[in-house]
């Protein structure tokens, strides 16, 4: 069976070929898929015979609305996605003025382990397809009704740890023919992949690299950032030097503040050093409580951003949008695991038994 919705038009056009149809049925179907539809039967100028045909070759997996979160305050909504499958990925619409940002996912968990993300907790499921993917922005935007502008990978799972797919996804978003989202209007995240940012580099897009660093010290972030164990700040920042010179690109660097963590005037400092000479703009981000986790949200946000000013960096804070929902990477998957857990044993497993729900915040 093949994952129709995860081809590119070229490759639909040929594999539509390959089963003895006219090449203009490949645009055809490919609107279908991009209006949303959840089975061939909704493409309604197919003939029945093609519909049936498709269906018998190929799959859709559109996700359902496991759980729904409206913050009131900025009319940020968080999705909790279910797969096909009956795994869950979570979703965010972000309102921005220069327009509307989904942050989505790219794995079912995630194996890197970073020490403030609630999304690593019970390890990497599985990684998703570029369906999958494309499908959160798509219903995302069909289910809010706001016309998506931004996207940023950044949701649960690390990117470039599901390389080839999301080059795909990359592919497929940015198609005239599709959701046509320009690759200036994406931001990848990474924890600091260094051999995949060298070959990511190879690709010259013009999307934002934004790299978790976190720390500015291997003694710091390799506590934080297990992946700094075997990488490093000295081999992480040479690989950013390099993606720079290779794609002209400037790089953002994002920095969650945590409480007597690397908050310290001193990392403050040290950043700067990492930074000098270096074209780049450094992202502080307010630190979400995570119930399961000690770290805590850091006091010293306005203090850290001015002493990096007075090095002359470029920085941001992250605004807090949805402050009243579980808007923390990887919150609502975890609360919606521990709150089937009981039902998963009485079902022998399969979450799907929990329905659908709706969260309206109060
Ligand atoms: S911050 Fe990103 S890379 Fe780190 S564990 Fe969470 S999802 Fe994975």
């Amino acid at each position: 069976m093949t994952d129709i919705k995860s081809m590119t038009l070229e490759e639909l056009t040929a594999w539509l070929k390959d089963q003895g149809e006219p090449a203009f049925r490949a645009k055809q179907i490919f609107h279908w898929l991009y209006r949303g539809v959840s089975s061939f039967d909704e493409m309604t100028d197919l003939s029945k015979a093609l519909r049936e045909k498709l269906d018998s070759l190929a799959f859709l997996t559109p996700p359902q609305v496991a759980r729904k979160q409206v913050s009131r305050l900025d009319g940020t909504i968080k999705y909790l996605w279910e797969l096909s499958d009956g795994n869950c990925v979570e979703s965010v619409l972000m309102r921005y003025q220069h327009g509307n940002t989904v942050c989505i996912s790219c794995q079912v968990g995630c194996r890197m382990g970073c020490a403030f993300c609630a999304s690593t907790l019970a390890g990497k499921v599985r990684d998703l397809t570029p369906a999958e993917m494309i499908d959160q922005v798509l219903f995302t935007q069909l289910d809010s009704g706001a016309p998506i502008s931004n996207i940023v990978l950044m949701g649960i799972g690390e990117p470039l740890d599901n390389f080839e797919t999301v080059m795909r996804f990359l592919t497929l978003v940015n198609h005239p023919e599709g959701l046509n989202i320009g690759m200036r209007h994406i931001s990848l995240s990474t924890c600091g992949l260094t051999e995949q940012i060298d070959k990511l580099a190879q690709y010259g897009l013009q999307l934002t690299l934004s790299v978790s660093l976190h720390a500015p010290d291997d003694e710091t972030r390799s506590r934080i950032m297990p992946v700094n164990r075997s990488v490093g700040v000295e081999k992480l920042m040479d690989t950013c030097r390099r993606y720079f010179q290779t794609t002209g690109r400037r790089i953002s660097y994002e920095y969650a503040m945590i409480d007597g963590v690397n908050d310290s005037d001193r990392q403050a400092d040290l950043l700067a050093g990492l930074l000098k000479g270096m074209p780049g703009h450094v992202n502080l981000i307010p630190l979400n409580d995570v119930e399961e986790s000690p770290l805590k949200p850091s006091r010293r946000v306005a203090a850290f951003q001015k002493r990096l000013e007075r090095h002359g960096v470029t920085v941001t804070v992250r605004r807090r949008l949805g402050s009243d929902i579980d808007a923390s990477c990887g919150q609502l998957r975890r609360k919606a695991m521990r709150e089937t857990e009981p039902r998963r044993e009485r079902t022998g497993g399969d979450s799907r038994e929990t329905g659908r729900k709706e969260d309206e915040q109060p």
